[in-house]
């Protein structure tokens, strides 16, 4: 059986909560029951679990969401921390071997980490992609997950986005443009 794993990107409170900083508002609320469901059970079934979570500083002028974005997942704030129920699952299965969470500082959970050697040196060939935003990190981790040559599930039940027009935009271009999976 082909290896997996569960990617979960930027499931934080800035992105998700009410009040975050750059937030997704209802739509990332709404998806939150699937994804904790997920993630329990690629941790149980013993499949790779990672969280890739957006890391910023403060005033950073050189990064380039600076121009684009309101300043969001500032490191040591409360705005990085995992979002609702997903939170007490990660801190319960956080000491596994098979459960990593990294910071990343651009859209894509492969951009300037070490993702792609931890996902080649375990075998794994398959990546489900889970949170937020569908068509902003979601989008570039699964495109850069495509170029890598890595098969690619996406679960429409646990992605979101502020922007419902790209989110719609970006499920047709997962299946028809990645070869993606969209269950
Ligand atoms: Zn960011």
């Amino acid at each position: 059986m082909m290896k997996r794993a569960l990617l979960n990107v930027d499931y934080t409170f800035d992105f998700v909560a009410e009040d975050g900083a750059l937030t997704a508002g209802k739509p990332g609320q709404a998806i939150e029951e699937e994804i904790v469901s997920l993630t329990k059970e690629f941790i149980d079934a013993g499949d790779y679990v990672v969280f890739a979570i957006d890391a910023h500083e403060d005033g950073d002028e050189l990064h380039p969401e600076s121009a684009l974005f309101p300043s969001h997942n500032i490191i040591g704030t409360k705005g990085r921390d995992l979002y609702g129920s997903l939170a007490p699952v990660y801190e319960e299965h956080k000491e596994k071997e098979h459960v990593y969470y990294f910071d990343k500082t651009r859209y894509s959970a492969f951009a300037g980490t070490d993702l792609e050697i931890r996902l080649r040196e375990r075998g794994i060939e398959e990546v489900h992609i889970v949170g937020v935003c569908t068509d902003i990190c979601v989008l570039h981790t699964a495109v850069d997950a495509y170029n890598k040559g890595f098969k690619i599930v996406i679960h429409k039940g646990a992605v979101a986005s502020f922007n419902q027009a790209g989110h719609n935009w970006a499920l047709e271009h997962f299946t028809n443009t990645l070869g993606a999976k969209v269950v």
